[in-house]
């Protein structure tokens, strides 16, 4: 039997998490569940600095929200935590001990101010100074001081760090699902810093022993990880453990120009790119949450970011998703974003929400401008309206005359004020007084049937007719909107509007 599937999203804890860092959460959710495995959270918060208060509660918030909640992490089935790096702390020392001990690692007590010299000096001949085999053994390290001065300087309380010891001269042949073969020469890399003398290891190690620990058969992130490919398949290699499989995923790119998608893209066009507010001193950025977008809506506009199934399918719910989602599908090439898309996938799930649950999103609305309106009177007025909505935000401008009268007519309509108008809206109004079933088909029979009668035009009547009701020529179809309004209110309208024309 081949091992379970585990599967992590390891966002750092410094801000808001970015809507490409929800589509690495959301593509290694819907692998898990399609191979049956488990999706699971981790918090990197090794680099103290860097930490930002109130972001891991976020994280978790939005995973919530968006129905992509993990099966393990903090406070909820931790059977390999804990799952936050800065409470496993004690974990990773003996690892980098036994990177040492095979050879694998080596102290280096170099100061601060000495790598800078030694910077300087290359840069005066025009090479750019890399701490790697080309000068590890000119350097402060216990490469070239006995291993008596080594432990002496520890135990004095030295600083030093642990550097990983590049393998020389070889050429890596790695694998990414998505990516395919990729080549990549050890002796381009530095001897990166996996553990510090304050007792703190650094990413890269702290992630391989973590993935090691907790079992995670593939590493799905986002492509600015690929360049630490080579040193992460290096240091499974020096522990003797199995790597991962690696599937690195293309850039979320701006939706005009090139480069990566920025919160700047966002703010400048007016789009979120996060997927809750996230509050600080300086102001809100805004959310998708907060915009009225439904969960359901982002994670199908962020599976097609990148990915699809080979049909031209295009509304997918999370179950579809997970059925059809294939990582060996995504593609390598970076996705541009496109938030007038984004609206139109908002507008989809709109339509498809029951009339009762947007009437109900709709009455704390209107309740604030005033109005306390029937529920079965606000079913009826979403349900003509929701074809023209991307959000229940815009339910008022489509629906004010709904609730309320005229105040003015549009400019350009007027012009189908014609002189004969008022004797025929009079009319029209005694022909309105005397239907008793007030139901849009109804009236629409009746008022049809005396025009037919009296050879009036159609447009002689039907355009004055809806400029009283709406006070311009919109909306939805005008006996709907009669039927909604009432007599008294119409026929109230149909007067207000000979009056003021
Ligand atoms: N902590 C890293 C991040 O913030 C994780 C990268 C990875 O998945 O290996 O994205």
């Amino acid at each position: 039997m081949s091992k379970q599937v585990r599967v992590r999203f390891a966002p750092s804890p410094t801000g808001p998490l970015h809507i490409g860092g929800v589509r690495t959460a959301l593509f290694n959710y819907l692998f898990a569940k399609k191979n049956n495995g488990v999706f699971f959270l981790r918090i990197e918060d090794t680099d103290q600095n860097r930490y930002v208060s109130g972001a891991e509660e976020y994280i978790m918030e939005a995973l919530e929200w968006l129905g992509i909640a993990p099966d393990e992490t903090i406070g909820k089935n931790e059977k390999f935590g804990p799952y936050r790096q800065s409470e496993r702390k004690h974990l990773y020392k003996q690892y980098a001990d036994q990177l040492i001990n095979s050879g694998n690692a080596y102290y280096a007590f170099d100061t601060a101010e000495a790598l800078d010299a030694h910077r300087k000096l290359e840069e005066e001949q025009g090479n750019t100074f890399i701490y790697n085999h080309h000068n590890r053994e000119k350097l402060d390290t216990s490469l070239v001081i006995s291993a008596d001065e080594t432990a002496k300087r520890i135990a004095d309380g030295e600083h030093y760090v642990i550097r990983f010891k590049t393998p020389v001269n070889e050429t890596l042949h790695m694998h990414d699902i998505i990516r395919g073969d990729v080549k990549f020469e050890t002796n381009l890399l530095d001897d990166k810093v996996l553990f510090k003398s304050d007792g703190m290891p650094t990413y890269h190690l702290a992630n391989i022993v973590d993935d090691h620990l907790m079992e995670t058969t593939h590493v799905i992130r986002g492509e600015e990880w690929l360049p630490s490919m080579p040193l992460h398949v290096l240091l499974y290699r020096a522990f003797g453990w199995q790597a991962p499989e690696f599937a690195h995923l293309p850039l979320i790119m701006k939706p005009i120009g090139n480069g990566k998608l920025s919160k700047r893209d966002g703010d400048k066009m007016g789009f979120p790119v996060f997927p809750l507010d996230w509050k600080t001193e300086e102001g809100v950025s805004s959310g998708y949450r907060e915009k009225g977008f439904f969960p359901e809506a982002v994670i199908n506009f962020l599976a097609l970011l990148g990915w699809n199934d080979g049909t031209e399918k295009e509304l997918y719910t999370l179950e579809e998703l997970v059925e059809a989602f294939d990582l060996s599908r995504v593609h390598k090439a970076g996705a541009k974003f496109d938030p007038e898309k984004n609206k139109w996938f908002n507008h989809q799930y709109l339509v498809k929400q029951k009339d009762e649950d947007l009437a109900k999103a709709y009455a704390p609305i209107l309740a604030e401008k005033g109005f306390n309106v029937d529920q079965s009177v606000l079913i009826k007025v979403v349900s003509l309206i929701k074809e023209r909505a991307h959000f229940v935000s815009e339910f008022w401008e489509l629906s004010d005359f709904f609730f309320v009268s005229p105040t003015s007519y549009d400019e350009k309509a007027r012009k189908n004020w014609k002189d004969e108008t008022p004797t025929l809206m009079q009319e029209l109004i005694s022909v309105v007084e005397e239907i008793t079933d007030f139901t849009s088909m109804n009236i629409e029979t009746i008022v049809k049937d005396w025009m037919t009668k009296n050879e009036i035009g159609m447009g002689k009547v039907m355009q004055p007719f809806r400029l009283s009701m709406v006070g311009a020529l919109k909306g939805p179809h005008l006996f709907d909107i009669v039927e909604v309004i009432g007599k008294e209110e119409t026929i109230k309208r149909i007067q207000k509007a000979i009056a003021a024309l």
